[in-house]
């Protein structure tokens, strides 16, 4: 745990005034790099393999220094050297994903955010036990499978991206896709529009939105691109698929940005403040980036059915800022906000209340 290791004793070895900004050179680290830049940081990428080249394309992204590692695990063994630039480290999804959420509680790095998160959110169980006690409203779950009788989506256990998730209207359906060997879980499938809701909560600032612990911020809204489901009806009905055993699937391949009705707005801060504050009752607060997976209804009610607590790739189209964080600050991308965060952190000596 993030105590164990000493975070705090880490940061005050640090020259405050040499700090790194490092992520892992995937899924948002363009934005991170470009973000971390404009706010006076230098920065290191981590490329898990050859991954460097594609940063020639970006200059203003590319980092000042790369570190390559063969796989994800050398990142564990490192740390010592990247302790030594004095680097904080950004998680991002691929991040955490790939390192593996228990890998990463280990990692021997400031790291911005609360790590203890992680043990709420990897477990979709506990992860609805905070979102619901918090009074957030999420898809129902049909227990038993027989009991299936309106469309479900059946999500499998720690499945990347919506790999492998599929749709059932009733028990042969089910049975016709499932796959016995994996732990899954029944969930009413949501008729709606999704919205992607990309947070920042500040414990430091003082200005802006407030709530118990803090200010919260509204960023930019994506919606996903999601293979095949999304351009699926240009081949027919489902059901005519499903006998030639063609299956619509969930693999994020883009985002696309959007805005939600403004008088949605209340009911977006409404509930991003609700999962913050229940987060502090629980495990010790939810700061930084993060982002609530949301289906609107006809009724204009709002289902969430996830949680990511860290930057999310739905951010990306927004490196130059989006119609709401425009409204704040011009230029301003989730990897440059969190880039300000950490500057006014070391300037006002807060970082341990920002960093785990
Ligand atoms: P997830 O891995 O939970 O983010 O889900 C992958 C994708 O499945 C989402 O981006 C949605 O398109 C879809 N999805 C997830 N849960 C539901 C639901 N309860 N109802 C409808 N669609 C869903």
């Amino acid at each position: 745990m993030a105590k164990e290791l000493d975070i705090a004793g880490m940061l005050e070895g640090y020259d405050k005034d040499k700090i790194t900004i490092a992520t892992v050179c995937s899924h948002s680290s363009l934005q991170i790099f470009d973000g971390a830049r404009k706010e006076g940081f230098r920065t290191l990428g981590i490329s898990v393999g050859e991954r460097m080249k594609i940063y020639d394309a970006f200059p203003k992204a590319k980092p000042d220094e790369f570190l390559k590692v063969d796989g994800y695990s050398e990142i564990l063994e490192r740390t010592e050297e990247l302790r030594e630039k004095n680097v904080i480290v950004i998680p991002h999804g691929s991040f955490v994903e790939y390192l593996g959420a228990d890998e990463f509680r280990k990692l021997a790095l400031p790291t911005f955010g609360n790590r203890r998160v992680l043990k709420w959110e990897s477990d979709r169980n506990k992860e609805r036990e905070w979102l619901t006690s918090a009074g957030i409203s999420m898809p129902e779950i049909v227990p038993n499978p027989e009991d299936i009788n309106r469309p479900v989506l059946v999500k499998y256990h720690g499945a990347k991206g919506g790999r492998g998730f599929f749709i059932a209207k009733d028990y042969s359906d089910f049975k016709l896709g499932i796959d016995h060997t994996k732990e899954y879980h029944i969930q009413e499938y949501v008729m709606g529009t999704r919205y992607y809701l990309h947070y920042f909560f500040s414990p430091i600032k003082t200005e802006g939105y407030r709530t118990k612990n803090g200010v919260l911020e509204l960023l930019s809204i994506d919606r996903r691109d999601e293979s095949n489901i999304d351009e699926m009806y240009k081949l027919g009905s489902q059901e005519e698929l499903k006998k030639m055993r063609v299956f619509p699937s969930f693999v994020v391949t883009g985002n696309i940005p959007v805005v939600i009705r403004e008088s949605l707005l209340p009911k977006v801060f409404d509930m991003g403040e609700r999962a913050v504050n229940r987060a502090y009752e629980l495990f010790g607060g939810l700061y930084g980036s993060f982002c609530l997976e949301t289906i609107v209804t006809d009724q204009l009610e709002f289902k969430v059915f996830e949680i990511s607590s860290r930057i999310v790739a739905g951010t990306n189209p927004f490196i130059s800022g989006s119609p709401y964080s425009d409204l704040m600050q011009e230029d301003l991308s989730t990897g440059r906000r969190i880039a300000q965060e950490i500057r006014l952190a070391v300037e006002t000596e807060q970082l341990g209340r920002i960093i785990s």
